[in-house]
């Protein structure tokens, strides 16, 4: 520390350019009672007063930087003379502290003189803070007195100007900074491309490439890694080998990082052959480059193989990271390991990271999509930092298992926090409402309190709206919604309206909604049997015919049911009627037994429901034998009495199986949770979480 802070009495006799320099100093580590020390010395020693534009210049810094920008403002407002120093302190003050409309006020407040004329400082900080407000017309006249200036060449206006036009993917804009600067400039490329795939723009990113390659620039490593980066977000195999192919022939230095994003762009577009080369040809190998050979493994559905290659990177004395962990659980978590999951889980919290946010939030996920709820909520619990995707992955998580209050509660919680919802957070609390069939409130998140926090409610937020209402069995007020609301309705939507017709069994409505979805997706194989089990319900057989007529003809084959079960990190899989596997006899005679065992409980097969014309006797076995109640019944035979049942299922869960496993659940005591193509049913007791429903 330095020896005047000690002794304040030497301070006095310090020079001003020591003062200067040590205000700088406390601002930039942030040290704001330091700062004040000598705010406070310098008023005694009279050399705060407004008049001392060097010093105020340094306290606006120090407050700004401090975050204490109203104080910065008094100083400001307070001072006889500005300099142009004074200007640009304040402006940057209220850039960082989030406020960039002031930024704007003040610029436009700026006096024209000659000794005020904004510099590069002033102009970056104005740049910058019109992207940051979505100002694009005052940036574009930012621009042009940028240009008018000359100082377009300094590099801070040119990144202001760059990350502006990546805001706001004005491609056109972006074009006229790189025309107003050397052909050769790589830095500019590079910042063009990476902030147009930050925004998603990659067709755009894609054609500032081509320009780039035209204009002969030289690439340098960044250039790679993002190039790379964009092969990946195309999935453009073809692209990455020709660019892997053009950076072999230069002496650009092959680190472990360029490395990383090429095993990453391999494993990415599905080549996983060349991503193990990469990585095996790699002369040191960090933790980022076997992140990315795991991830490569674990996307290609290579499990075993990546949780070897885990073991030979600890077995290196490389030691695994928070993304490492995160990459692991994201992965379980697609594919439903909940086994894999589990045991990953079990290696964070002997290696600690289960305090990291990104860890957590995958952990959440994990659980979530694998169907614990439960241990999702407990890793929630258990979080010292969260952040708003931490709070969306809890909401989601229990909307999707159709637990819509605790869902509600934790939204609570989060408002509580101070963490502003977003977006996704009220696809979570509508669809919530949705579980719940709370009308009123789902009109209030999305009439008023979107409204409140400036989220634009789309399309998904309206047919959460519509799940609502279907759900409520208000399919008049649901298909009047769908009419008056301005967007554009997709075939999930129609979808959703008519798989509410199709529960509440209103043919009517239910048959020309089908229509509508057969209009925009023929190919919805779904919405056959749909349509064609409310036509068996309501006993109109010449439609059934009619129905298999139109698939025949437009050869639609019905997409066979298929579940599947994860057994001690095996996986099997089961289709209807299945005697593949090497204990069918075995799993038959178990559904028989607990088919048996719910009859007397009044379970009745529902016959309307199968398709074949086929004997009464003939149906009920169609029915038997259906894929989910072949891999419930192996998984009650192969895991402990304890133990919840998971199974995956491929297409929408039938009705009769929804009824028998309701039963199952209660007979056998076991909670079985099945996931089917739409969402989550967890059967407890005789009842499921969807509240039949679905
Ligand atoms: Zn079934
Ligand atoms: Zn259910």
């Amino acid at each position: 520390m330095p020896n005047f802070l000690l002794k304040p009495s030497h301070c006095i006799r310090s020079s001003l350019e020591d003062t200067v320099k040590f205000l700088k100093l406390f601002a930039d580590t942030k040290k704001l009672n330091l700062g004040r020390i000598i705010h406070a010395q310098l008023i005694v020693t009279k050399q705060a007063t407004p008049d001392h534009v060097i010093s105020t210049n340094s306290l606006i810094n120090l407050y700004s930087k401090c975050g204490h920008v109203v104080t910065a403002r008094q100083l400001f407002d307070r001072m006889h003379e500005r300099n142009v120093v004074s200007w640009s302190s304040l402006m940057a003050g209220y850039l960082h502290n989030g406020f960039p409309v002031e930024v704007l006020w003040l610029f436009k407040a700026m006096p024209l003189a000659d000794d005020l004329r904004p510099n590069e400082y002033v102009l970056a900080t104005v740049l910058s803070s019109c992207s940051d407000s979505g100002s694009f017309v005052e940036g574009r006249q930012g621009h042009a007195y940028v240009l008018k200036t000359g100082l377009v060449l300094h590099q801070y206006v040119k990144n202001a100007l760059t990350c502006l036009y990546s805001m706001c993917s004005d491609l056109e804009g972006a074009m006229s900074v790189l025309n107003s600067v050397p052909e050769s400039d790589v830095f500019t490329y590079n910042s063009i491309i990476k902030g147009l795939m930050e925004h998603g723009y990659l067709n755009e990113a894609f054609e500032v490439l081509g320009r780039m390659v035209g204009g002969c620039v030289t690439w340098d490593t960044v250039t790679y890694v993002t190039v790379f980066g964009l092969c990946t977000g195309l999935k453009d195999l073809k692209l990455g080998l020709q660019v892997h192919n053009r950076l072999l022939k230069t002496d650009i230095e092959f680190d472990e990082f360029i490395g990383s994003a090429i095993i990453d762009m391999y494993g990415k577009c599905g080549n996983i052959a060349m991503a193990r080369n990469v990585f095996d040809g790699l002369q040191k190998k960090n933790v980022v480059a076997w992140t990315a050979i795991l991830a490569s493994h674990l996307q290609n559905g290579w499990f075993e193989e990546a949780l070897k290659l885990f073991f030979d990177m600890e077995l290196e004395g490389i030691i695994p990271n928070e993304y490492t962990f995160a990459v692991l659980l994201n992965s379980c978590a697609g594919l439903s390991a909940l086994g894999h999951g589990n045991s990953v889980h079990a290696r964070i919290q002997k290696v600690g990271f289960r305090h990291h946010v990104i860890v957590g939030n995958a952990l959440i996920n994990m659980y979530a999509k694998g169907g614990n709820i439960e241990a999702a909520s407990k890793v929630f619990d258990d979080m010292v930092y969260r952040d708003f995707v931490t709070w969306n992955a809890m909401i989601c998580g229990y909307s999707h298992h159709g637990l819509g209050k605790e869902a509600l509660i934790v939204f609570q919680d989060m408002l509580a926090a101070e963490e502003p919802p977003n977006y996704v957070t009220f696809v979570g609390v509508l669809s919530a409402c949705g579980h719940l069939g709370w009308v009123r409130e789902g009109f209030y998140y999305l009439n008023q309190l979107m409204n409140q926090l400036g989220i634009e409610a789309g399309l998904e937020h309206y047919t959460c709206i519509l799940g609502l209402l279907g759900k409520a069995g208000l399919l008049a007020q649901a298909e009047n919604f769908m009419r008056s609301t301005p967007v554009k309705w997709d075939v999930v939507a129609w979808r959703t309206l008519l798989s509410a017709c199709h529960i509440h069994r209103n043919y009517q409505l239910g048959k020309e909604v089908a229509e509508i979805v057969l209009n925009m997706d023929p190919n919805d194989v779904g919405t056959y049997s749909l349509l064609s089990n409310m036509h068996a319900r309501a006993k109109r057989w010449d439609g059934v015919a009619r129905i298999r007529k139109l698939m025949r003809e437009r050869i639609i084959k019905k997409e066979p049911g298929a579940s599947w079960i994860e057994i001690r990190n095996h996986t099997h899989i089961f289709v209807s009627d299945d005697n593949k596997h090497p204990e069918f006899s075995q799993i038959y005679e178990k559904v028989r037994e607990l088919l048996a065992e719910i009859k007397p409980l009044g379970y009745v097969p529902d016959l309307a429901i199968v398709l074949h014309d086929v004997e009464e006797e003939q149906k009920e076995h169609y029915l038997s034998y259906h894929s989910e109640k072949l891999a419930i019944a192996y998984g009650l035979m192969k895991t402990p009495a304890e133990a919840p049942v998971h199974v995956i299922k491929n297409l929408r869960m039938c009705g009769d199986c929804h009824s028998a496993v309701k039963l199952i659940s209660k007979i056998t005591n076991r909670m079985i949770i099945v996931r089917d193509v739409n969402r989550f049913h967890s059967f407890r007791d005789g009842l499921c979480s969807c509240g039949d429903y679905w």
